[in-house]
């Protein structure tokens, strides 16, 4: 069976063999590899190529500069990406840059974690979680 994951390097969209874990993936567009999951820097329309084209679980955090929490949270979200290449895609939004977009999605607070599976939000949790939380909560969703 395939699954079409988006790349994070040029955010085309590979089609690829679904495993249990992967020693070796390269996109099929750009050539890079699909096993780097650091989070990546996202907007609007990046999210909606991710929820729309991805068959992985979207996990995405929304954050701001000023926001303590969001910071101290920062690198337990990029171990927890890190941890799970090619489980689920993380990105991280700026919500003071797409306002608009945290209005769509009624954030009222940071940081918020929001999981998309086939194109839907099914959950969120609000306020920092350490690395170990984030992934036994994103495991769920696989
Ligand atoms: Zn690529």
């Amino acid at each position: 069976m395939n699954i079409n994951v988006v790349c994070p390097h040029c955010l085309e969209v590979s089609s690829i063999e679904k495993k249990e874990s992967y020693s070796e993936e390269n996109c099929t567009q750009c050539g890079e590899s699909l096993l780097d999951s650091r989070p990546i820097d996202g907007n609007a329309n990046i999210l909606e190529n991710f929820i729309t084209n991805s068959d992985l679980p979207v996990i995405v955090d929304f954050w701001a500069p000023w926001c303590g929490p969001c910071i101290a949270m920062a690198p337990h979200f990029e171990l927890a990406a890190m941890a799970m290449p090619l489980q689920a895609q993380f990105l991280k939004i700026n919500n003071d840059d797409e306002q608009t977009l945290g209005s769509k999605l009624l954030i009222a607070s940071i940081p918020a974690v929001l999981v998309f599976k086939e194109g839907k939000e099914i959950d969120r949790f609000v306020g920092a979680r350490s690395s170990s939380q984030i992934k036994e909560w994103v495991k769920q969703y696989l």
